[in-house]
């Protein structure tokens, strides 16, 4: 069976910053003593976390567990008010925040001062949009659809800025909706291309093989949209986190095989499951 792997996989831009400057901490390049600890798992990713485990650095799920040492700051981001209990509490604090969500939240900031109601495309409980909505204070809408737009009454300024994973199809649909809503309308578009690049590569690849598989956690939002986005054009797609979860008779009578990983997927993982794959069609 031939193994095709698409050249997006592997951990994105923010993610590989983050787990980099993690690694620092660790080894004690950049840190300033004391435990270390990140704020939530610094990616969706099971073995990765228990790896830093092993390397002494601890997910923590709020700062109430943190009482002295490093924070690291997790590609997300995290709200306003976070940021300043850390510093309040006389943490030292890495800020892995990946830049391109800080710009989304430096344009949702703005937006709110200059008088702005914003609206933030994506979903109301995810990390991102949390930090997102902090920042522009009472100002700010989350909006998922254009569903939850249909009782806003239109407005004199109105500033859009998007999730960094939204599909771009849903933000669309939403950007064009609100041009009924306001009579100026500002749009920041700050999806991330390294999403719609993956999405993207990996559609194209699932349609030329005869089986997809999606490496990554599955609490990883955007290796579970990225399955569903293989799964559209290949209905034999699997996801998993791990080589051993492949099983031989999804192969059987395969010519091509597919393999995509989410963002917060480490190499070492994808090279483990086309090893696997090699072992169970060796031809
Ligand atoms: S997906 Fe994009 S915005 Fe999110 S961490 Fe990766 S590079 Fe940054």
């Amino acid at each position: 069976m031939e193994i095709l792997v698409a050249k997006s996989s592997g951990f994105c831009f923010g993610v590989k910053r983050a787990i980099n400057m993690a690694g620092k901490c660790a080894s004690g390049e950049d840190k300033e003593g004391g435990a270390i600890h990140t704020l939530g798992p610094i990616i969706h990713n099971p073995q990765v976390v228990k790896m830093l485990e092993e390397s002494n650095v601890y997910a923590r799920k709020d700062l109430s567990e943190i009482d002295s040492g490093t924070v690291i700051i997790r590609s997300h981001g995290v709200t306003f008010e976070e940021y300043k209990e850390a510093r309040d509490k006389g943490l030292s604090i890495v800020d892995a925040t990946c830049p391109f969500v800080k710009t989304a939240q430096d344009l949702v900031s703005r937006l709110a001062e200059e008088g702005y109601q914003v609206i933030v495309a994506g979903e109301k409980d995810h990390p991102e949009v949390k930090g997102l909505m902090s920042y522009g204070g009472s100002r700010v809408r989350v909006v998922s659809g254009i569903a939850e737009l249909l009782d806003m009454p239109r407005v004199a300024k109105l500033g859009i800025v998007a999730q960094t994973t939204l599909r771009m199809e849903k933000f669309e649909d939403i950007v064009s909706f609100c041009l009924h809503k306001a009579s100026e309308l500002k749009v920041f578009n700050t999806i991330c291309n390294a999403t719609s690049t993956r999405q993207t590569e990996s559609a194209a690849l699932a349609k030329e093989v005869d089986v997809m598989v999606v490496v990554g956690g599955k609490n990883s939002a955007n290796t579970r949209r990225l399955a569903e986005v293989c799964r559209a054009v290949q209905p034999e797609t699997y996801h998993i986190e791990i080589a051993s979860e492949l099983r031989p008779e999804w192969f059987e009578g395969k010519g091509r095989a597919g393999v995509t990983s989410g963002a917060s997927t480490p190499e070492w993982l994808i090279g483990a499951v086309v090893q696997r794959l090699r072992e169970i069609s060796p031809k």
